[in-house]
């Protein structure tokens, strides 16, 4: 069946292969960062609402689980925006639970709402957060990030510290540095101290690799990123694309034991689900989604067709993505 919130798996440099859920249904968030991948911010607000309610991802999910398909490394709750936005996110990770006692539960976050120690208190049920933190200088931060009126880096990075305290899991900080935006001396010092005061499991020193919101935001070279990511004291990474070691708890394998062949009728609509909340190139789709390039060439053209399809080129790899509300 043809799922809205319920996407992927895509292949993730940071987490592996990770099924993904939409928290949002449209693009909702607390920042407009210059580089989304999944296009410019619609909404933009700190309001925190059940933007999608628990029960209508949940019962998405659990569909996906009788379909038998191949199980993932992780569920990760992230979107076309900000997950934490979300006030029923406490359910959906429990719901997932139950769903997949010992799947890992990542949650994506650029950390605005951490603020928030409700916010915090609900996000200790995850078993990964991945928070974002581009610029701990206020003008690089609104410049980078383009975030509510009144949010402050700095606020935030103490948010995060305090969550580090009680948090059992794990965190994988991210920072994400296009040239000219965050990539000054002063930030980087002002990241090292702040990271060192966190202790994050893992950090994962990143630059631009795919399309994002604005044309003139673009990666920082080879040399800057090796820097940063020496003085960061950041994970090997080879590829943002390829999956790597995580450390996180082994899946038992018991939680889909019914396990039976994935119905690849509905490639289509799983492509072109994936490729509104991430652009991908073909290989990608194809394997993460366990379908052949063939069936991934066929949705391409009929997406193509239709009008909905975006292709860039970023060295010699071709990205395709289908943005929300290019039908309308
Ligand atoms: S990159 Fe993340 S935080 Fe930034 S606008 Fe996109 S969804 Fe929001």
């Amino acid at each position: 069946m043809g799922y809205k919130y319920v996407f992927g798996p895509v292949f993730s440099g940071r987490i592996g292969r990770s099924l993904g859920l939409d928290l949002l249904g449209s693009r909702v968030c607390s920042m407009d960062c210059v580089y989304c991948e999944v296009g410019k911010t619609d909404i933009l607000t700190s309001e925190r609402k059940a933007y999608v309610p628990a029960a209508e991802i949940l019962q998405e999910l659990e569909q996906w689980k009788g379909e038998g398909h191949l199980l993932p490394d992780f569920i990760t709750l992230g979107g076309l925006g900000e997950p934490t936005l979300n006030s029923d996110m406490p359910e959906i990770i429990r719901g997932v639970k139950k769903l997949f006692p010992s799947m890992n539960v990542a949650v994506l976050t650029n950390a605005s709402t951490m603020t928030d120690p409700e916010v915090r208190r609900e996000l200790l049920e995850a078993d990964v957060v991945l928070p974002s933190m581009d610029s701990l200088i206020a003008s690089e931060f609104r410049a980078i990030n383009r975030p509510c009126k009144g949010t402050d880096p700095l606020a935030i990075a103490r948010a995060l510290i305090e969550f580090r305290k009680e948090f059992k899991g794990k965190i994988f900080l991210e920072v994400l540095l296009s040239r000219g935006y965050n990539d000054s001396d002063e930030n980087l010092q002002k990241m090292k101290e702040f990271s060192a005061e966190l202790g994050p499991d893992r950090v994962d020193v990143v630059t631009l690799s795919r399309p994002g919101t604005l044309d003139k935001a673009g990666p920082v070279d080879s040399a800057t990123l090796g820097h940063w990511k020496k003085v960061l004291d950041a994970a090997p990474f080879k590829n943002r694309d390829c999956g790597q070691e995580t450390g996180v708890k082994e899946r038992s394998g018991t939680d889909n034991p019914a396990r039976v062949q994935a119905d690849k009728s509905d490639a289509f609509d799983r492509i072109q689900a994936s490729l509104m909340r991430r652009p991908q190139t073909a290989q990608q789709l194809a394997g993460a989604l366990e379908i052949t390039l063939g069936e991934v060439d066929l949705a391409l053209k009929k997406l193509e067709k239709n009008g909905r399809l975006h292709v860039r080129q970023t060295g010699d790899e071709f990205y395709y993505d289908c943005r929300l509300g290019d039908d309308t």
